[in-house]
């Protein structure tokens, strides 16, 4: 039965396809994820109005204190064989393609301290924490803070 196979092969394809393609920015070759990832807030209405929010309705969501998660944008930590490290980016994913063939292009960037702030509420002055440190700074941030950041309008 030849559909069968076909099918078999098809899917192995998209098993393989799974792995996200995110890139060293240095050295363009496939890096692999070695942390969650850490969802980023905006913090300013500005920040909401670069991602296609109204500037009305960015200005009520920050005078509501409400924390907006900035939705398909993450910090996540990558190993890199050639880099020979792991280092955190900012990593921002958009739809490409057509719906009927779906894809994700992924932009990887280096991390800024005011990212890591968005993220966090904590600057890290030397830049790039090893992805232990982060993990445990950002566990009691979280505690202290609960659950108020994902509450809208009550
Ligand atoms: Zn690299």
């Amino acid at each position: 039965m030849p559909e069968v196979k076909l099918h078999r092969r098809c899917n192995r394809n998209r098993n393989r396809s799974k792995r996200r393609a995110i890139y060293c920015p240095t050295h363009g070759c496939y890096i692999d994820s070695v942390s969650q990832k850490y969802p980023l807030f905006a913090d300013r209405a500005g920040q909401l109005q670069q991602r296609g929010f109204s500037r009305q309705k960015a200005l009520i969501l920050m005078a509501a204190k409400t924390t907006v998660s900035l939705e398909g944008e993450w910090l996540e930590a990558f190993w890199c064989d050639q880099c020979q490290q792991s280092k955190w980016y900012h990593v921002k994913k958009r739809a490409s393609g057509t719906p009927k063939k779906e894809s994700c292009i992924y932009e990887v960037l280096v991390v800024s301290s005011e990212l890591w702030q968005q993220a966090t509420g904590v600057i890290y002055p030397e830049g790039n924490p090893s992805v232990g440190e982060f993990t445990r700074r950002h566990a009691r941030m979280v505690s202290y803070n609960g659950s108020k950041d994902f509450q809208f309008g009550d």
